[in-house]
């Protein structure tokens, strides 16, 4: 008798249909004689329609007015699960972040988890009640509600799961797990039956929205055994998903698990700055002390005394960035700043890469065959990125895809 936390995502609890589906399949669950405590997100496209309508009347500077409405969306689908479960003759009780209690640290929209009452959901398993969790929120400090950035109901799952020390985190979606690459994108892309959980961290926080990145920094930091699933296979046995692991088996590693891509991105050159020390955190500082996040950064070989210096940013912060740094270059100088939010991040993820050479040539080679020109390049020990023109995107995704030989 195993306990599962079980996770129902957007689309997974999008209508009143897909709700009594989700009952179902906590039933057969718990009539297999598993115990289950359930973490939902809010309807499908609930959360963005909220954010909407706040933002129509101003959300600027409104962090706690803001929690309080984005976190509206989880209230009405715990509520819907928890009768629906009832109306299946299972005892269930729908909570709140602060009901649990989920304690944050408080800041607004982006909190983190600090740590969890668990009283309530050990009393409710005792009895045989299912507990149905409100994802992304937990209160703060001071009592106030406090939301943990979109995609949050994940982080809320894995935390839910450690804190029971649960068999299994499950996290229920609208793809049936990890796929080696989009397959919108490449029809030939396979679902990986596991994948490490460094890899799945490098390509969550390298664009793939399977799962949101604080979850599984979180798995992996407290080693919570995590898998990936559809709620749309009826048939359980066949619903095996994508196991997340925190060992890597003693078989060899292919090089390359799984491809990625990030829209999300935007490219500022500084052409022909002095080399001199002190321009690079001159130009980065501005950006900093706005708290924009600069990804990679590239800063060419000297000619003449001057350099190029060029970062990136996410696409949302770019008019922002130029904005920022156009007084920069009034004071360091240079010939002309230049923007592109024409970009894309396309990267490979593999553990096998730790042992293997070569492993960016063949990705440039493949690149270079099909005329794609990379902009700029950034590794790290399981991953490799490169920035390419927008229009690439979806030939880059497929060739380097079969250039590491994933379509078989
Ligand atoms: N409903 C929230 C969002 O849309 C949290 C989640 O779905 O995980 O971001
Ligand atoms: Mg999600």
């Amino acid at each position: 008798m195993a306990l599962y936390v079980q996770k129902y995502g957007g689309t997974s609890v999008g209508s009143l249909e897909r709700i009594e589906s989700v009952a179902d399949r906590i039933d057969r669950w718990l009539a297999s004689g598993h115990r289950v405590v359930v973490v939902v997100s809010a309807m499908a496209g609930e959360t963005d329609r909220l954010i909407d309508m706040g933002g129509r009347l101003g959300a600027e500077g409104g962090g706690r007015e803001m929690d309080m409405l984005m976190s509206a969306g989880e209230q009405v689908s715990i509520a819907l699960l928890a009768l629906a479960l009832r109306a299946r003759g299972h005892a269930s009780r729908s909570y709140l972040g602060s009901q649990v209690a989920i304690r944050t640290d408080g800041s607004h929209m982006r909190a983190r988890i600090v740590d969890m009452d668990t009283r309530h959901l050990s009393a409710d398993l005792d009895k045989s009640v299912v507990p149905v969790i409100a994802g992304f929120q937990g209160v703060g400090p001071d009592g106030e509600i406090t939301t943990l950035g979109r995609g949050g109901s994940d982080t809320t799952a894995v935390a839910v799961a450690y804190a029971l020390k649960a068999h299994e985190c499950q996290i229920f979606t609208d793809v049936d797990g990890v796929y080696t690459a989009d397959p919108r994108i490449v029809s030939s892309a396979r679902r990986l039956d596991a994948i490490t959980i460094e890899e799945m961290q490098e390509l969550s926080s390298l664009g793939s929205k399977v799962l949101a990145v604080r979850s599984v920094e979180f798995a992996n930091k407290y080693k919570v055994p995590l898998r990936v699933l559809s709620s749309f296979v009826e048939d359980d046995s066949q619903n095996t998903g994508t196991l997340i692991t925190h060992e890597e088996t003693a078989m060899e590693q292919p090089l390359v698990s799984g491809v990625t891509y990030s829209k999300d991105e935007a490219k500022i050159t500084f052409v022909g700055v002095p080399d001199t020390p002190g321009v690079a955190s001159d130009i980065l500082g501005p950006v900093g002390d706005a708290g924009i996040e600069v990804d990679m950064i590239v800063q060419n070989t000297a000619l003449d005394g001057h350099t190029d210096f060029t970062f990136t940013v996410r696409r949302q912060d770019f008019s922002h960035v130029m904005r920022l740094v156009r007084d920069v270059r009034d004071r360091v100088g240079g010939r002309e700043v230049v923007g592109d939010d024409d970009i894309v991040k396309l990267s490979v993820v593999g553990v096998g890469m730790r042992s293997h050479a070569g492993v960016a040539t063949k990705m440039f080679d493949a690149l270079a065959k099909e005329g794609i020109n990379i902009q700029m390049v950034s590794t790290s020990e399981i991953k490799i990125s490169v920035v390419i023109a927008e229009r690439y995107l979806e030939l880059g995704v497929r060739c380097v895809h079969s250039a590491f030989g994933l379509d078989q």
